[in-house]
């Protein structure tokens, strides 16, 4: 009857994980004498708990990661240009707070994606919610948005994740309308909310990425207004894996750009 009665009220609550670990907890307690006040905590903080893990679970569902990786996975000594110190102050996601931006830059193969995967992951976990997309996406989402009519709504939903990555710009170069629209998010983002993004490129030849010096331009001072940038100059981590493996062949990355000096 009681028991009835209790599942009843979970219900009504959605307190689904204390509905399912109660019994157990309650058997612990008598077993264990502690106090009724002790008792309620630790269901309560069961509870909790098992919210926050359900939200981190669907929150990096959400973010959409090419792959998952943890900031502790990275090698440093690997890739000392990659600044530890700096990348441990963001792992404090002060950044997130203040809605500031991280700007990786380097060749392919550093670890660009990696250390923003890794930041996200460290924020997701944090409670924040994130979302990920190469800068391919992101232009195919505008020229579909833009045809469709639906560009202003579209480019709201980008204003509400906590953080927004951008992977890899610099590689597909945008059209003055492109450009545009890339502005605007970066505009709307503005002292709202976090921006990670990743370039081969460096600053100096964002006028080419975006087909436009007026417009790099100004993406590039709300971009960097209040920012981190990580520029790393260092070996691609594949090809030591490959030279690892003993299948390296130095003609087949002659062409890798390296030109993210600045
Ligand atoms: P980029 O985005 O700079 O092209 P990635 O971040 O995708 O490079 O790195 C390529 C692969 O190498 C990924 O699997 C990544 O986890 C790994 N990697 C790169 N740098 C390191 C490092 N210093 N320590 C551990 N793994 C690394
Ligand atoms: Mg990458």
């Amino acid at each position: 009857m009681v028991t009835h009665h209790l599942k009843e009220a979970f219900d009504r609550l959605n307190l689904t994980h204390m509905a399912a670990v109660y019994d157990h907890h309650a058997e612990e307690a008598s077993k264990d004498s502690i106090s009724y006040l002790e008792f309620l905590d630790k269901l309560l903080w069961a509870e909790i708990d098992a919210k926050r893990e359900r939200t981190t679970t669907t929150n990096l569902k959400l973010a959409k990661f090419p792959y998952i990786k943890a900031i502790d996975s990275f090698d440093f000594d690997f890739q000392p240009s990659a600044n530890q110190r700096k990348i441990n102050e963001l792992k404090t996601l002060a950044f997130v707070e203040r809605s500031e931006n991280v700007v990786f830059l380097g060749p392919p193969g550093v670890g660009k994606t990696h250390l923003a995967v890794g930041l996200a992951v460290c924020a997701i976990k944090s409670g924040y919610t994130a979302y990920f997309l190469s800068a391919h996406e992101l232009i195919s989402m505008i020229q579909e948005n833009i045809v469709s009519g639906r560009i202003h709504r579209k480019l709201k939903t980008l204003n509400k994740p906590n953080i927004l990555i951008i992977d890899e710009v610099g590689y597909a170069a945008m059209d003055d309308e492109v450009a545009h629209y890339f502005f605007q998010i970066v505009s709307n983002r503005y002292e709202k909310g976090s921006i990670i993004l990743t370039s081969n490129k460096s600053y100096g030849s964002w006028g080419d990425v975006f087909g436009n010096n007026v417009v790099a331009t100004a993406i590039l001072d709300r971009l960097l207004h209040h920012s981190t940038t990580i520029n790393i100059k260092g070996d691609s981590y594949r090809i030591r894996e490959k030279k690892k493996a003993g299948f390296y062949d130095v003609s087949l990355y002659e062409n890798e750009s390296n030109d993210a000096n600045g």
